[in-house]
């Protein structure tokens, strides 16, 4: 004898599937992700090269559940850092049940677009594909999209073209429901309470980054990265207390962080204390050095040792 499931089974069909966001520097991809999640999870700035990780974002909702994947920038190739982050991007590429491609008319699907998108699996291959020209709300006449739109078409057969901004929810909301039609009917991949795949330790230390990317200017944010050495927690006040380290390649570059009486490091530190005690919702105590190190992002070893690994 066979046990049947019943209707109630077949009517609540999963469908869940892995959205991968590819595109140049500051098109708009993180801050995709973040309006799509409705949460601040990837760090948005206006410095290129900001997302060094593949961060995946948790999206459950009733009858669906959707699995999406910042890659950082597909770009020319300078150094181990830059090899292990287009290894990163090309895997999520290929694993993906739908590729969200963003760009924006100034790019005017460029070369480096145009490199990206050969890095597609074949049309055909069960992946769908939209191609997102984002920023639409700098554009003064719609009408200028048009030719961009019919150049696209050309370039490859995406299955939705479509022209938004990623600021606004309207346009998010519309976006979501597309991403819904294209989801397989797959069981979920996490529990349904799960935001995200990054531990309280990534994130602490993006939301660090992201603030000496505010503060500081020029090679300095390249050429820095946050080791968190220590969180422990007080179980008496509940109180949580990190300690992290800032690499910098350089001495002159630990004295431009730490600024001038410390006024620079102070201020870093505030800020990132605030955000974390956000994420975590919780109290939060941050302790802050720099310590120098050079050619990190040329040694494996302490590359590994800040969590980038092939
Ligand atoms: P990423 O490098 O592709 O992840 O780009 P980010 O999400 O970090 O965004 C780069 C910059 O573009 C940020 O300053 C965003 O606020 C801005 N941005 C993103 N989407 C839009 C949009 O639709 N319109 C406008 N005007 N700015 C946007
Ligand atoms: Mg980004």
């Amino acid at each position: 004898m066979t046990l049947d499931p019943g209707p109630l089974y077949n009517a609540h069909m999963q469908r869940s599937g892995f959205v991968a966001i590819a595109g140049q520097p500051n098109v708009g991809k993180s801050t995709l992700l973040n309006g799509l999640l409705n949460k601040k999870l990837a760090i948005v700035s206006r410095k290129p090269e900001t997302t060094r990780d593949n961060i995946r974002g948790i999206l459950t909702q009733e009858d669906c559940q959707i699995v999406l994947t910042d890659t950082p920038g597909i770009h020319r190739v300078h150094n181990l850092l830059g090899k292990i982050m287009l290894t990163r991007a090309q895997s999520a590429l290929l694993e993906a049940d739908i590729i969200l491609m963003v760009t924006e008319k100034r790019l005017a699907l460029n070369t480096e677009d145009m490199n990206i998108i050969s890095r597609f699996p074949e049309p055909g291959k069960n992946t769908a594909t939209i191609l997102i020209i984002n920023k639409v709300d700098r554009i003064k006449q719609k009408g200028l999209l048009l030719p961009l739109i019919k150049k696209a078409e050309k370039i490859y057969p995406f299955d939705e073209i479509i022209p938004m901004s990623a600021l606004n929810d309207g346009h998010i909301k519309k976006l979501l429901s597309i991403i819904k039609s294209y989801l397989p009917e797959k069981k979920f991949e996490y529990p349904i309470d799960q935001l995200t795949d990054k531990s309280d330790e990534f994130m602490i230390s993006e939301l660090i980054r992201e603030k000496i990317l505010e503060r500081t200017h020029e090679e300095i944010p390249h050429s820095s990265a946050v080791i968190i050495n220590e969180i422990s927690e007080n179980k008496k006040t509940g109180l949580l207390s990190i300690k992290a380290a800032v690499v910098v390649e350089r001495t002159s570059q630990k004295a431009i962080i730490i600024g001038k009486n410390g006024t620079v490091i102070k201020t870093i530190g505030k800020m990132a204390r605030s955000d974390i005690e956000n994420t975590l919702s919780r109290k939060v105590q941050l302790e802050l050095w720099v310590t120098v190190q050079e050619k990190w992002k040329k040694d494996p070893e302490a590359m590994r040792e800040m969590g980038y690994t092939d």
